[in-house]
C-alpha cells in the first residue's frame, strides 16, 4: 500500500468520494483502488469562504513503484506494528499504584510480559464511582476516597477524554490502539484531535481492567497504599489499607501513578526522605460560552453547520509582565464539573460526552504559576497554595459546595451588576456570584484579565460580556515532581517507579499513559 498525502475533502464526503479524490491525485481511476484506509483526518477552517478536510489515506493501488516514483504526495505506508512487550522474569509481583492511565497502562503492559501485577485503586470501580460522583454533583455529598480525582480510570473518567497530546512518542499509537481495541471509538486512531467523552471512556477502562484480569493482573478497589519499605537501597514490600485492614505485600517494584490529587501520598515520600521538588503549574477559572456562538465565531455565518463538528480552540498570549495564560482542556458541548477530592474545597474542570451536544463550550483559563510564586522553598509549598485557593474558593462562595461564578462584563468591570444572561453556568450543585480576588492571587486575576481582551480578537465570543467564569481551576497539572533517573526509578529509591502526572512526567491522559508504559518497560528490561 501506498500513503497519499494532504487530500482535500469537501465537508460532505464519504467512501466514494475518497475513492475518488485519491485517485485523482496519484493519476488513476477510481476502481483502480483495491482499498483504502484513512490515516489521518483534520479540519481546515483557517479560511471562513472555504472549510473542508484534509485527509492522509494508505491505498492498495497497481504499479506502486511507478505511482510513489511519479508522485510527489505520496510515501511508502509502513504500518502499524504492535509493540514487543519483553517476557517477565521478575522474581516478586510488581505492585502498581492508582488505575489512572499511567497505572492502566503500566499493569497492561506487565500482565502482558506475564509479570501477573497487582493494581491497588484507593477508588471503587467505575460504576460504583459514577453514582459516587453523581451523589456529589447533585447533594454536595463528597467522598475523599472515590470522586471524579479518584477511582477507576483515574483523573480523566469524568472527562472529554480528549486524546491529543503535544509529546511526540511512538508509544501513542500503541496506546489510542489498545483503546480502540477495548471500546474506545475507532476513528481515534485517525482523527487529528481524538476524542471518547465520558461515556465511552468509562466502558473502555472496564474492559482493559477485564483484559489485564484475563492475563493474571489482579485490580484492587478500595485498596489506599499507605506506607512502603526498603531494604539494602531497593524496594523491598508495601502496604495498603482496604476495608481498614492493613496488607503488606513483598515486591521489588512499585509503580506510584497516584497523581496530581494525592497530597497524601506527597507527604508520605517526604517523610521517607524520597526526593520531591517544586514544579511549576497553573491556575485560573473556566469560561463557559454557548456553543453556537462558538461555532459562529469559528466557522462563520454562512457554513453548513450539521456537517461541522461542535467548534473547538486554543488560544496563548504571553503578557508583558513575562506570565503566559492559555485555554486548557476545551471541552465542545460540555459542561463543567465539580472536581473536588477534599472536603472543603472547590475544584472546577471540564467533561462532554461522545456527542459533544450539550449547550455550552467551556475551557480552563489559566495563568502559568512558577515557584517564586510560592510562600516558602518547601516541595509541597505549590500543592499548599493549590489548597489555599480551593478553601478560600468553597468558604467564599457559602460552604455548600457552589461554586464561585462571575461574567466576563463584571470582571472587565463594563457591567456592574452580576446578572446571568444566555449563558447559563453548568456546574453543579450550583454557583454564586463570587468576586475572583477573593479566592485567587490577584496576579492571576489581573492576568485573566489582561489576556481576555487579547483573546476576543482572536475568537470574537471572547468579547461576550455575558460568557460566565466559574473557578478556582487549581489541578491541571502536578504541583510537585517526583525525582527519577535515567532508569525511571526515584533517585532516592531503587524499585520505586514515580510515574504519570503526579510524578510530573506527563500531562494529559495520552502522556500519562506513555509514560505508564515506559515505567512498564523499564522493570521489564531491569532484569
Ligand atoms: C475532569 C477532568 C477532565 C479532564 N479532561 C482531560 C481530557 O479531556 N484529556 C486529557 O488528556 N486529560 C484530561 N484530564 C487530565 C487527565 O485526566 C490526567 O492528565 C490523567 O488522568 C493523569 O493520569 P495519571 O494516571 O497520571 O493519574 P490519575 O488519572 O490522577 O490517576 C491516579 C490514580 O491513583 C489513585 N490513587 C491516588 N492515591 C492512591 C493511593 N494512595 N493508593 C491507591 N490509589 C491511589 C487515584 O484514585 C487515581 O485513580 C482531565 C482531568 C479531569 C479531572
Amino acid at each position: 500500500m501506498i500513503k497519499i498525502n494532504s487530500l482535500s475533502l469537501p465537508l460532505n464526503h464519504n467512501e466514494n468520494t475518497i475513492k475518488k479524490i485519491a485517485a485523482k491525485a496519484i493519476g488513476q481511476r477510481a476502481e483502480d483502488i483495491k482499498s483504502i484506509i484513512i490515516l489521518k483526518k483534520s479540519l481546515d477552517a483557517r479560511k471562513k469562504n472555504d472549510i473542508h478536510y484534509v485527509l492522509t489515506v494508505a491505498a492498495e493501488v497497481k504499479n506502486e513503484n511507478a505511482v510513489l516514483k511519479k508522485y510527489g504526495n505520496t510515501e511508502k505506508y509502513i504500518p502499524f506494528s504492535p509493540l514487543s512487550v519483553p517476557k517477565s522474569g521478575l522474581k516478586t509481583r510488581p505492585v502498581v499504584t492508582g488505575f489512572g492511565p499511567a497505572g492502566i497502562f503500566a499493569a497492561l503492559i506487565l500482565a502482558k510480559a506475564g509479570a501477573r501485577p497487582i493494581v491497588l485503586e484507593r477508588g471503587e470501580d467505575a460504576d460504583s464511582r459514577k453514582k459516587k460522583t453523581d451523589l456529589f454533583w447533585k447533594s454536595g455529598i463528597l467522598d475523599e476516597e472515590c470522586n471524579v480525582q479518584f477511582g477507576e480510570g483515574g483523573a480523566g473518567a469524568f472527562s472529554d477524554g480528549k486524546l491529543n497530546t503535544g509529546t511526540h512518542s511512538p508509544l501513542i499509537r500503541t496506546v489510542l490502539k489498545e483503546l480502540a481495541d477495548c471500546g474506545a471509538p475507532p476513528e481515534i486512531l485517525y482523527q487529528a484531535k481524538p476524542h471518547i467523552g465520558t461515556d465511552k471512556l468509562l466502558v473502555t477502562v472496564k474492559n482493559i481492567r477485564e483484559k489485564i484480569k484475563s492475563l493474571g493482573g489482579e485490580v484492587l478497589f478500595g485498596a489506599k497504599l499507605c506506607d512502603f519499605e526498603a531494604a539494602q537501597g531497593k524496594l523491598s514490600s508495601c502496604t495498603y489499607v482496604k476495608n481498614g485492614e492493613k496488607q503488606t505485600l513483598e515486591t521489588n517494584n512499585l509503580v506510584l501513578a497516584s497523581g496530581h490529587s494525592a497530597r497524601d501520598i506527597f507527604r508520605l515520600l517526604l517523610n521517607k526522605g524520597i526526593t520531591v521538588e517544586q514544579k511549576a503549574f497553573s491556575v485560573g477559572m473556566r469560561i463557559e460560552h454557548l456553543q453556537t456562538d462558538l461555532n459562529r465565531s469559528m466557522y462563520g455565518e454562512n457554513v453548513p453547520l450539521d456537517l461541522l463538528p461542535p467548534a473547538d480552540y486554543r488560544l496563548a498570549v504571553h503578557l508583558e509582565d513575562g506570565r503566559g495564560v492559555y485555554t486548557f482542556c476545551m471541552c465542545p458541548g460540555g459542561q463543567v464539573v465539580a472536581s473536588a477530592s477534599e472536603k472543603e474545597t472547590i475544584v472546577t474542570n471540564g467533561m462532554s460526552y461522545y456527542s459533544r451536544s450539550g449547550e455550552n463550550a467551556n475551557s480552563a483559563i489559566l495563568v502559568g504559576i512558577t515557584p517564586e510564586d510560592f510562600a516558602d522553598p518547601s516541595p509541597l509549598a505549590g500543592a499548599e497554595l493549590q489548597k489555599e485557593i480551593e478553601k478560600a474558593a468553597f468558604f467564599k462562595a457559602g460552604g455548600k459546595y457552589l461554586a464561585p461564578c462571575t461574567t466576563v462584563g463584571k470582571l472587565l468591570g463594563s457591567v456592574s451588576a452580576f446578572e446571568t444572561g444566555k449563558v447559563k453556568p453548568t456546574y453543579l450543585p450550583g454557583t454564586v456570584y463570587v468576586d475572583p480576588r477573593e479566592y485567587l492571587p490577584e496576579y492571576a486575576v489581573e492576568s485573566v484579565k489582561r489576556a481576555l481582551p487579547m483573546f476576543a480578537r482572536k475568537i470574537s465570543c471572547f468579547g461576550d460580556v455575558e460568557a460566565v467564569l466559574i473557578g478556582p481551576e487549581t489541578r491541571s497539572s502536578s504541583p510537585v515532581r517526583i525525582t527519577r533517573g535515567e532508569s525511571l526509578e526515584s533517585v532516592s529509591l531503587k524499585g520505586l517507579y514515580p510515574c504519570g502526572e503526579g510524578a510530573g512526567y506527563a500531562g494529559g491522559i495520552v502522556s500519562s499513559a506513555v509514560d505508564g508504559i515506559r515505567c512498564a518497560i523499564a522493570i521489564l528490561e531491569k532484569i
